[in-house]
């Protein structure tokens, strides 16, 4: 206990834990006494910074295509039983559309790896939502790219860019994604979002198969290194169509636990109380932001669709979690003593590295007029 004690300490004064003493810190995850405390803590930063406003994020899950095999995601390239989709530029517009009435500022285009779409369709696409909502940030979620297609993306607009690190052990790694795939790639796209001027954001599932607890040490000491301007971490779930369908879903608890000495290591970090707690506890939400959480991402995609962006079993998309029901997503913050805002909701410390932004070529192409 006083061991965990002089961690939280350490945590609390800035100077990073140690990778044991990480791990001494994370076995106490159920310890009531530490809990609290380090609850409190964030919570009392949270306020510091964002008082009790939290952004929300039109999440439009545009395309369900991947060349990937992540082994726990229902719609890795592998999975012949996922039923494919992908929306026309039309159709994302539509989504936004919808969005910016229901209130939404920010809008996150999310796919797997579908490599239909070009360069140049997703300038396009950046462009249009950036010339009809001036007013509202766009986040790519479009997985591992080359520098020079981050580039252009962010030329056309883009301010923020998702790309969980997922483990940052690489022996975890492997037993997650096949040897096509590197840790250290990803981890160097990161690092080139970064330098591009994009709000960043990393983050990693909790209870994946194999997690050990150093490895979430290492997670954190990443996230450390890395400063991102946004965190995702939610709990591994099992898709049945994976070789990990008989695995155990990950810990509400630990997953509380962690966003909680995330907002402490990083106070003013961007942290949703992500899809996949809301899905394994019908308040995951709520308990993901009383755990220092100031997002939320509803889903904005096509309602037809939703079912089709099958991550992981029994994902949640409608209900409050969907965008046309922000009211009563709205009522259940109040009920918490939060308050949904209409506004952008940008990293409080924007990144340092400045692109040129003036050199923007028109665009060229547009995938309306392909076929999806
Ligand atoms: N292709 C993009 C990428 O690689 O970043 C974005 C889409 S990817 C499906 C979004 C996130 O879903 C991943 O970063 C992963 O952490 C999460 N995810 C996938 N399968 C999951 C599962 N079985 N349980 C929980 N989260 C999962």
């Amino acid at each position: 206990m006083d061991d965990a004690e002089n961690i939280v300490k350490k945590l609390l004064a800035g100077d990073g834990p140690a990778e044991n003493e990480y791990v001494r810190l994370l076995e106490n995850y159920e310890n009531r006494e530490i809990t609290e405390w380090i609850t409190a803590e964030a919570v009392r930063l949270r306020k510091q910074h964002f008082g009790n406003k939290v952004y929300t994020r039109g999440l439009i899950e545009f395309t369900n295509y991947c060349k990937n095999d992540c082994y726990y995601c229902g719609i890795r390239a592998g999975n012949t039983h996922a039923s494919r989709y992908r929306l026309s530029e039309e159709e994302i517009l539509e989504c936004c559309r919808e969005g910016y009435k229901l209130g939404f500022r920010t809008f996150v285009l999310q796919g797997g790896e579908d490599l239909f779409y070009k360069d140049e369709d997703i300038v396009s696409l950046v462009r249009a939502i950036k010339r009809t909502y001036p007013d509202c940030a766009v986040t790519l979620s479009i997985g591992e790219k080359s520098y020079e297609s981050y580039k252009k993306y962010r030329l056309a607009g883009a301010d923020r860019y998702l790309l969980r690190h997922e483990t940052a052990d690489e022996a975890h790694y492997r037993k997650l994604h096949p040897q096509a795939m590197s840790l250290a790639y990803r981890k160097q796209c990161l690092y080139q979002l970064k330098e591009l001027g994009y709000q960043v954001g990393a983050g990693f599932m909790v209870g994946s198969p194999g997690q050990e607890m150093r490895h979430i040490a290492r997670d954190l000491i990443f996230l450390t290194e890395l400063k991102p301007q946004m965190v995702g971490i939610g709990p591994f779930i099992p898709h049945h169509d994976t070789i990990f369908a008989k695995e155990k879903a990950g810990s509400v608890e630990l997953t509380l636990f962690l966003l909680s000495v995330v907002r402490i290591l990083l106070p003013t970090v961007l942290l949703p109380a992500t899809t996949a707690l809301g899905s394994v506890t019908g308040d995951g939400r709520e308990r993901g932001i009383l755990a220092g959480a100031n997002v939320v991402m509803p889903n904005l995609s096509p309602v037809r669709h939703r079912k089709q962006y099958d991550l992981y079993d029994n994902k949640v998309s409608m209900g409050e979690e969907a965008a046309e029901h922000r009211e009563r997503l709205a009522k259940r913050m109040k009920a918490i003593g939060y308050e949904l805002t209409v506004e952008r909701g940008d990293a409080p410390e924007k990144n340092t590295h400045r692109l040129d932004l003036c050199a923007s070529p028109e665009p060229v192409g547009g995938f309306n007029r392909r076929s999806v």
